[in-house]
């Protein structure tokens, strides 16, 4: 707890956050005393922000970059520190994508979400305060949640997994999921980081490939890996699908559907080999025509009322 206020953080940076971190009073918390400051990074951030941000700044005196808030923050301040050869101080406010600790970028390219792996995108330092959660509304603690949840679970069952990121995986789900139980929510900061170093280093899988085009229709990542997860669990026989179907049902996410063309969204979702390479079992067209339709009728949502 607190450990923002021991860090003491280089003059001159440059800080990319999102809108409210100055009314949130996170600004004011890190107690910096010159900084420039990008504070509209939007949810499921695009690539044109990226642009303009290096844009406005490049020209600047800094050589830190401060990337401050959820996971879309994060994911634009470590592409930006890659870009532009700086370091990178990544501190969440939200605890679910690991993104302090991964090697991954999530970023919207001409509309759609697209991830960008490379061992340059990772942080130099991560500080990891649980202090944020105070002032985080109750949806936002647990979209964040149910996608630490999501990666971890997915994360073990990964192709690419090994005993090391198997132990952190499922390490981090016991802590998520009593975090989430007893409503002690300050223990979802641990949960998540050890979330994001086991599934960091061997990637997520189905229920992350079968999300994007949930979120693409504006469903954010943590509410469509509720039943995108749970789906791709049901199809892998994985060992977590009844404890991620419970964690779903006690956070009563509403039901989600898809609006597009199902095989177009199918043919979509095929083209994510980054997931799909490393699910445990095959994937066909038809069996994601099959997930995406059995998501958009319910038939998942009916498992955990049943
Ligand atoms: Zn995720």
């Amino acid at each position: 707890m607190n450990s923002v206020t021991e860090y003491n953080f280089p003059n001159n940076c440059l800080i990319i956050t999102s809108k409210g971190a100055k009314s949130r009073g996170w600004l004011d918390y890190l107690k910096l005393d010159n900084f420039h400051l990008f504070d509209s990074v939007e949810s499921n951030p695009s690539i044109e922000t990226v642009q303009k941000i290096i844009s406005e700044f490049e020209n600047l005196n800094f050589n830190d970059i401060i990337g401050l808030g959820g996971g879309s923050s994060l994911d634009v301040a470590k592409f930006i520190g890659y870009k532009l050869n700086k370091r990178k101080i990544m501190i969440p406010t939200t605890f679910g994508s690991g993104s302090e600790v991964t090697r991954i970028s999530v970023l919207k390219v001409k509309g759609k979400k697209k991830s960008f792996h490379d061992d340059k995108i990772l942080a130099d330092i991560a500080i990891v305060d649980p202090y944020f959660i105070k002032s985080t509304p109750i949806e936002i603690i647990k979209n964040s949640a149910i996608d630490a949840c999501a990666q971890c679970t997915e994360g073990y069952d990964s192709k690419n997994g090994n005993q090391y990121t198997k132990f952190l995986c499922s390490k981090s789900f016991d802590i998520l999921e009593k975090a989430l139980i007893d409503e002690d929510y300050e223990k979802l900061a641990l949960g998540s980081l050890i979330s994001g170093l086991g599934f960091g280093n061997c990637s997520t899988t189905l229920g992350h490939a079968l999300s994007y085009v949930f979120s693409n229709e504006g469903i954010s990542h943590g509410h469509a890996l509720a039943f995108t997860t749970a789906a791709a669990h049901h199809f892998n026989n994985s060992i977590f699908f009844e404890r991620f179907s419970n964690l779903v049902k006690k956070l009563n996410f509403v039901k989600i559907k898809l609006k597009q063309d199902l095989e177009q969204a199918t043919d979509l979702i095929l083209m994510d080999t980054k997931h799909l390479d490393n699910n445990p079992k095959t994937v066909s067209k038809n069996d994601i025509m099959q997930l995406l339709d059995n998501i958009n009728s319910g038939k998942i949502f009916e498992k955990f009322r049943s």
